[in-house]
C-alpha cells in the first residue's frame, strides 16, 4: 500500500551544524526508463514501474568525505569493538539508540546527549550509537530513512543515502562509534566507511546474501537469532561469514562487479528472543554458548534487551536490561555486549500522512525514554565494575 504524499517533516527542519540540510529534499535521480506505458519487449521487467538513476557510491563519498580525523575515529572505534568482543578489553559494548532514525535532527540531539554519557562511563562501557537506516519489515511498512527519507512513500533513495551519510559523519564527529543494520546488499558501499559495528537482522541471518555481505564488511558483525528463536542459524551465519565468498555487486563507480571477500573473523551472535519468548536468561545464554562451542566458535555473545526479549515494551526492556546487567555483575564474561532501543521520548507513534510527529519518539519499535536509558547505562557500568572486581 502506498502512503499519500505529505510535507517532508524530518528533512525540512534539519539545519544544525555545518550542513545546510534543506537542499537534501531534492534527491530523486533521472528517470532511465519509464515502464508504465509500452512494456519494452513484452518479456523483461513486466512488473518494474520505472527505473531511476542511482548516484554511484564514489560520487557521494567525494561529496561527503569521511576525512582524516573521522577516518582515525572509525578505525579506533572498530578496534575497540574488536577488543571488547575478544575479551582483551574488559568493558561491555552497549549498542544503544533508536530502533530507526526518521528525523536526523532528533537523532543528533540524542547523539549529543549520548556522547556525554559515553565519556562519563568510558572506563566501564563502550557505547556504540544505534544509527539504523534500514528496517526489515515482517510484512509491509516504512522501510527506513534510506529507502524513504521523506516518510511519504516517494522512495527518494538518492536523498536517503545523502541524508544518512551526512548524519553518520556528524555522529562520528561528535565522538561516538556508529552501529548500523545492513539489509540492502548495495547500500553499504555508500555508508560503511563510517560504521564501527554492524548487525544482520533476525529476518536475514539465514540468508546467503547477508552472510556473504558480512564476510566482506570492514567491521565486526552481529548476527541475530531467527525470529522463531532459532539460535543455530545465527551460529551458522558466523561460520559462513568467516569464510571467503564471491558475489555480484557494484564497485565505487556504480559499475557491476564481482566482489571477492576475505572473510570476517570478528562476527558474533545476538540473542533477541523469539516467538514472543525471551532468551536472555542464564539457561538460554548457556545453551547458546554450548551451540557456539560445538561449532568451534568463540563462546561470546551480545544480548538485545528489546524485540522478543521484552515484547517491544519499554518497561519490560528496562527490566530485561537489569537482569542482563545482573548476569554481567555475577561474572559472566561471555556476555560481551548488550543492545538497547532508546530515544528521547519513551514508546512509539504511528506515522500518519499529514499528521505531525512527536519529536524524538520512534516511528518503528517502542524505545526506552532518555531518563531510563541513563539509568540502564549506569547499571551496566556498575555491573562491569563488579565483574572486574
Ligand atoms: C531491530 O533491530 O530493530 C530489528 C528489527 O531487530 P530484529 O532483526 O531482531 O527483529
Ligand atoms: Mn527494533
Amino acid at each position: 500500500m502506498r502512503v499519500r504524499r505529505h510535507a517532508p517533516i524530518a528533512v525540512r527542519i534539519w539545519t544544525r551544524g555545518s550542513y545546510d540540510c534543506t537542499v537534501l529534499e531534492k534527491g530523486e535521480g533521472k528517470m532511465i526508463i519509464g515502464m508504465q506505458g509500452a512494456k519494452r519487449d513484452g518479456v523483461r521487467e513486466q512488473r518494474i514501474a520505472k527505473v531511476v538513476e542511482l548516484t554511484p557510491p564514489g560520487k557521494l563519498i567525494e561529496e561527503l568525505p569521511l576525512g582524516e580525523e573521522r577516518t582515525k575515529a572509525v578505525i579506533r572505534g572498530r578496534q575497540e569493538v574488536v577488543d571488547v568482543l575478544a575479551g582483551r578489553d574488559p568493558r561491555l559494548m552497549v549498542v544503544v539508540g533508536p530502533c530507526s532514525v526518521h528525523d536526523p535532527k532528533a537523532a543528533l540531539d540524542y547523539a549529543n546527549r549520548l556522547a556525554a554519557q559515553a565519556r562519563q562511563l568510558k572506563d566501564d562501557i563502550l557505547v556504540v550509537m544505534r544509527v539504523y537506516f534500514e528496517k526489515p519489515r515482517t510484512t509491509v511498512g516504512w522501510k527506513g530513512l534510506i529507502n524513504d527519507p521523506h516518510l511519504d512513500g516517494s522512495a527518494d533513495v538518492n536523498a536517503g543515502l545523502r541524508i544518512a551519510r551526512k548524519l553518520l559523519l556528524e555522529v562520528v564527529e561528535i565522538g561516538l562509534p556508529v552501529g548500523c543494520e545492513f539489509l540492502d546488499p548495495i547500500t553499504p558501499q555508500y555508508i560503511a566507511d563510517t560504521v564501527a559495528w554492524g548487525a544482520i537482522g533476525a529476518r536475514t541471518s539465514e540468508s546467503q546474501t547477508h552472510r556473504q555481505l558480512g564476510s566482506g564488511l570492514s567491521m565486526p558483525i552481529g548476527f541475530k537469532n531467527r525470529t522463531d528463536g532459532n539460535v543455530q542459524v545465527a551460529v551458522d551465519a558466523v561460520r559462513a561469514a568467516a569464510a571467503q565468498h564471491a558475489f555480484a555487486g557494484i564497485d565505487d563507480t556504480g559499475a557491476p562487479a564481482i566482489l571477492h571477500t576475505t572473510g570476517n573473523p570478528d562476527c558474533h551472535i545476538i540473542l533477541r528472543g523469539g516467538h514472543g519468548m525471551p532468551n536472555f536468561h542464564p539457561p538460554e545464554v548457556e545453551d547458546a554458548l554450548v551451540t557456539l562451542g560445538v561449532a568451534g566458535l568463540p563462546e561470546r555473545l551480545v544480548i538485545d534487551a528489546s524485540h522478543d526479549n521484552s515484547g517491544k515494551d519499554p518497561e519490560k526492556q528496562f527490566f530485561a536490561a537489569g537482569e542482563i546487567a545482573d548476569q554481567v555483575a555475577d561474572g559472566n564474561k561471555a556476555i560481551v555486549g548488550v543492545m538497547l532501543e532508546s530515544f528521547l521520548v519513551e514508546g512509539r507513534q504511528d506515522l500518519r500522512p499529514g499528521e505531525p510527529l512527536v519529536y524524538g519518539q520512534s516511528i518503528t519499535d517502542a524505545c526506552l525514554s532518555w531518563e531510563d536509558t541513563v539509568q540502564a547505562l549506569d547499571r551496566f557500568a556498575s555491573a562491569v565494575q563488579a565483574r572486574r572486581a
